[in-house]
């Protein structure tokens, strides 16, 4: 598993530029993401660039709109499925996290909206499924 515990929570930690702001009450209801100030390029608890190798980073707060880009069910030694999904935000970064809903029901094209920025238990981010139809049935 990718979790033993919350230890990781704090990606603050090991940022030597303290560009995020540990104490910022309001950010749990939001992504904070790192965007290259040389290239652009939106990033998820990165330290570098992947693009460039740039490491001049600074920090934007995610609007919270993605698209669920791959999602898998998982069942086993819990006693509730969930699921695990890939979510690209509209910034262009990716985040791992859960979709709230019926785990079977979240499909790669399915729109969702940032509900809670930490899982109190997980520490992951939480999404909900935004009321859009649309889905890419290929
Ligand atoms: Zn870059």
């Amino acid at each position: 598993m990718f979790h033993h515990s919350a230890s990781v929570s704090h990606p603050a930690a090991g940022s030597a530029t303290g560009v995020l702001e540990p104490g910022a009450a309001d950010s749990r209801d939001a992504i904070c993401f790192q965007r290259c100030t040389w290239c652009g390029t939106a990033m998820y608890h990165r330290l570098l660039c992947p693009v460039c190798q740039g490491s001049d980073l600074r920090t934007e707060r995610s609007e919270g709109i993605g698209t669920v880009r791959h999602s898998t069910v998982v069942h086993r030694n819990t006693p509730a499925a969930r699921n695990v999904s890939l979510i690209e935000m509209a910034e262009g970064f990716v985040v791992r996290g859960r979709v709230m809903g019926p785990p079977v029901g979240i499909h790669s094209g399915d729109r969702v909206r940032l509900s809670t920025a930490k899982d109190p238990v997980r520490g992951e981010p939480v999404f909900q499924l935004v009321d859009e139809p649309y889905r890419a049935w290929t």
